[in-house]
């Protein structure tokens, strides 16, 4: 099985390449419903999907990114159109699956599909609800301790094995708390600044699930590489805003989510 598997990936670097995006796009699909679904407290799996006007959505108008382009944004039975995040979020997975692929060895890039999953889910709930759920900020970061653990690569710790585990496990341990401590004190100033809360509780446990997976320089990066890329598309929106007078469009757009499920 391993050995079929590096043969493969040898002699055709690409397929498992190609694999990872389409695997990305259908996670993604599913990660929509999650984002959908896991805030409403609903089950994820069971029922399967359906449009807004209750009809099922059959398998052939369900397949991930095509299925939003053909039908051009409409669903097929009631023409009921389809907020472009669906196909948005779909593409995303796949392109930020097929990077982990080719970026990192085997295993650590498909620890980083699982990470990558957690990050676009907790991202897109936190644009709806302004919240990021538990599971996701402190269950991420056991999960990212514990593989750590399983997996010293991921940490890119190398050697004898149990000493290896151990060292692996600190890295994260210490990736999380730095993570979570950056994120505390940077949202204890900025209330003393601002006068105002500048970041919630979720935001604290969140870096920390990032700094649990990617160790603590990661979490620094996570924050500070952040707010720099954030920044640079944030300011040129809002500068064309006040020259064309846009409206800015407040408040949470969870009732957009409910065109699809
Ligand atoms: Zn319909």
């Amino acid at each position: 099985m391993i050995e079929n598997f590096t043969y493969i990936n040898a002699d055709f670097p690409w397929f498992f390449a190609v694999f990872s995006f389409i695997f990305g796009a259908t996670v993604g699909s599913f990660l929509n419903v999650c984002i959908y679904r896991i805030p409403a407290e609903r089950s994820v799996v069971f029922p399967g999907s359906t449009c807004a006007c209750g009809k099922p959505i059959a398998w052939y108008n369900n397949i991930p990114i095509l299925t939003w382009v053909f039908l051009r944004g409409r669903a097929s039975c009631c023409g009921e159109k389809f907020s472009a995040r669906y196909p948005a979020i779909e593409l995303l997975t796949a392109v930020l699956f097929y990077a982990s692929w080719v970026m990192h060895p085997p295993v650590v890039a498909m620890i980083g599909f699982l990470f990558i999953a957690f990050l676009i889910c907790s991202t897109f709930i936190d644009l709806d609800h302004m919240i990021i759920p538990d599971r996701f900020s402190i269950g991420g970061m056991l999960i990212g301790v514990l593989l750590s653990i399983l997996f010293p690569s991921l940490q890119g710790v190398e050697g004898q094995p149990i000493i290896a585990n151990i060292e692996s496990g600190v890295h994260s341990i210490i990736g999380a708390l730095i993570g979570a401590g950056l994120v505390y004190w940077i949202a204890v100033l900025g209330e003393i600044v601002f006068r105002k809360p500048a970041m919630g509780e979720g935001d604290v446990k969140f870096v920390g699930f990032i700094g649990a997976f990617c160790g603590w320089q990661g979490a620094v990066f996570a924050m500070f590489g952040g707010a720099f890329i954030g920044t640079l598309i944030l300011l040129p929106v809002l500068l064309l805003g006040r020259i064309f007078g846009w409206k800015q469009r407040g408040g949470t757009s969870g009732s957009e989510a409910a065109e699809e499920e």
